[in-house]
């Protein structure tokens, strides 16, 4: 019998574990570690983040549905990577703390065959001084998080209903954010709201960005289909703001955030400051912080990990200038060079380098979007890392299977108004999710696959999209012919 143990119960996670499971039958042992008891469907964190969602609505205990695919669950959270075992035995193994209320903190070990690391980002809130929900801005990123935004939200709404004004910014809390496409679908949401709560006349709201022109969305921007015509994202994202008058600051680096004040610096080295009644502004992202050891107890994390805490799979690391990055560079099948019987998949790989030209302001900082980390690909990665499993357990020869972000396309619904009648959603899809120069020289990708709409109907199939996956997760009756 051979036992998979995946680290993570999130969008990679929970889809490894759930093919896994498909896959190899009772004979073997799939078991997934993580830290909530809990699936969060956080696409829709945006709509919990305003108050017109429930919790109940974004997340899924864990434990029933583990119970009934038959695949272990322990709420714990990995904090050593052992793979090659120890001196007295080869046996690899990872060392867990318990986060189940009553044995907090107890640690335990679990060996196993096969490991995936799928152990999501590290909000690095820390990276900013007096950035996130413990200090002074909000964020959507955990359903907690969501409805402490929402009630601040929802407070600032009766205080303009009885006159006042207030200001509203939304966008990232560092030089190197990624996940633009999360900021800007709140900030379209909220301005939304605002006219629904009938009290847009009295809010200002700015989109704060580290991207160097909107639309970048920290894939270098894309060229899309639209209408007949072709439309830089930079012009469709930076309409559908001015459409709502919305204004943005682009090429920002937050550096620190006091109670109703951001200290912001731009590429050209200028310092600002800006006011705000309510400030939802993510994180970066970092590895977790899995700490590696050798047979002999040596600390060895290097080895495996990158220095931002992710892990490094087959990609090429070699460190190189913009123009000569390639779609080679992207990994393809996610195992680790060093160990290759451990996986990493979804945000916990190491990405080679950012999609994005990388930019640094005249007094040194690093401003620009780092690669896009978003549902399709980290669930993609999932699935094809269990297949690849799965087939070594299982005694299948046949190479590993992949899926490179340079092969692979990208959908994506923004939610941009949530009303079942005067909703609408922009709606794109880009092919591949990192350009390719060689195979599509004129523009990197492929237009007859990259493409953008804004419309109601986008509104409603980010609806059906909700209940969807929120079926799949629940590994109800047919939940894999629902595509990743
Ligand atoms: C607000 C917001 C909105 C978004 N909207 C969209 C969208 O509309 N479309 C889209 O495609 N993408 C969207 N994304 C991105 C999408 O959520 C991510 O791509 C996806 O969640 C990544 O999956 P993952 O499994 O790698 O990480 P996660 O989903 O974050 O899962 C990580 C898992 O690892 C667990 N974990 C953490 N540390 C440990 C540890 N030490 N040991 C064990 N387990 C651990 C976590 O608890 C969690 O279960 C959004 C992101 C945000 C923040």
């Amino acid at each position: 019998m051979s036992r998979v143990v995946v680290l993570g119960a999130g969008v990679a996670g929970h889809t490894a574990a759930s093919y896994l499971r498909k896959w190899l039958g009772k004979a073997h042992e799939v078991m997934v570690v993580a830290p909530k008891p809990y699936y969060n469907w956080i696409p829709s964190n945006i709509w919990l983040g305003l108050g017109l969602m429930e919790e109940r609505e974004v997340v899924l205990p864990l434990e029933p549905i583990y119970r009934r695919a038959g695949i272990r669950f322990v709420q714990a959270r990995a904090v050593e990577l052992h793979p090659e075992g120890e001196a007295d035995s080869s046996a690899p193994f990872v060392v867990v703390e318990s986060t189940r209320s009553e044995e907090l903190g107890n640690r335990s070990r679990i060996q196993y065959d096969y490991l995936v690391n799928a152990t999501g980002p590290k909000l690095n809130f820390g990276a900013t001084e007096g950035l996130g929900p413990e200090k002074n801005s909000a964020s959507v990123c955990t359903p907690d998080h969501a409805k402490a935004a929402a009630k601040q939200f929802l407070g600032l709404v009766e205080r303009m209903q009885r006159g006042e004004r207030c200001r509203f910014v939304v966008g990232t809390g560092h030089g190197q954010c990624t996940c633009q496409g999360a900021a800007f679908e709140y900030v379209v949401n909220l301005e939304f709201e605002l006219r629904r709560h009938g009290v847009r006349d009295k809010a200002e709201v700015i989109f704060l960005t580290n991207e160097y022109e909107l639309g970048d969305f920290g894939m270098d921007g894309a060229f899309i289909r639209r209408n007949g015509y072709i439309t830089p994202t930079n012009i469709f994202t930076e309409s559908v703001l001015a459409e709502r008058d919305i204004w943005s600051i682009t090429r920002a680096h937050v550096k620190k955030v006091e109670p109703g004040k951001i200290f912001y610096e731009t590429l050209d080295g200028t310092e600002h400051e800006l006011t705000f009644d309510m400030a939802m502004l993510l994180p970066p992202f970092s590895g977790v912080g899995l700490k590696a050891y050798d047979r002999a107890g040596q600390e060895m994390t290097a080895k495996i990990f990158a220095p931002n805490g992710f892990m490094r799979v087959d990609a090429d690391y070699a460190q190189k200038p913009y123009e000569e990055w390639k779609a080679k560079d992207w990994p393809k099948t996610y195992q680790s060079p060093a160990y290759p019987n451990v996986f990493a998949a979804g945000i916990a790989f190491a990405p080679p380098h950012p999609i994005s030209r990388p930019h640094v302001s005249v007094r040194g900082t690093p401003i620009f979007a780092t690669a896009p980390r978003t549902g399709m690909p980290s669930a993609t990665t999932g699935r094809v890392v269990a297949r690849s499993i799965a087939d070594k357990v299982l005694g299948i020869q046949r190479p590993l299977h992949g899926a490179s972000m340079a092969e692979l396309g990208a959908a994506c619904v923004a939610s941009s108004g949530a009303s079942p009648l005067k909703g609408t959603a922009a709606s794109m899809t880009v092919f591949p999710i990192v350009p390719d120069h060689e195979r599509y020289p004129k523009y990197g990708r492929d237009l007859r696959y990259t493409t953008g709409e804004i419309g109601l109907a986008g509104h409603w199939i980010k609806v059906i999209l909700h209940y969807m996956f929120l079926y799949k997760a629940r590994l109800r009756f047919g939940w894999s012919l629902i595509p990743e």
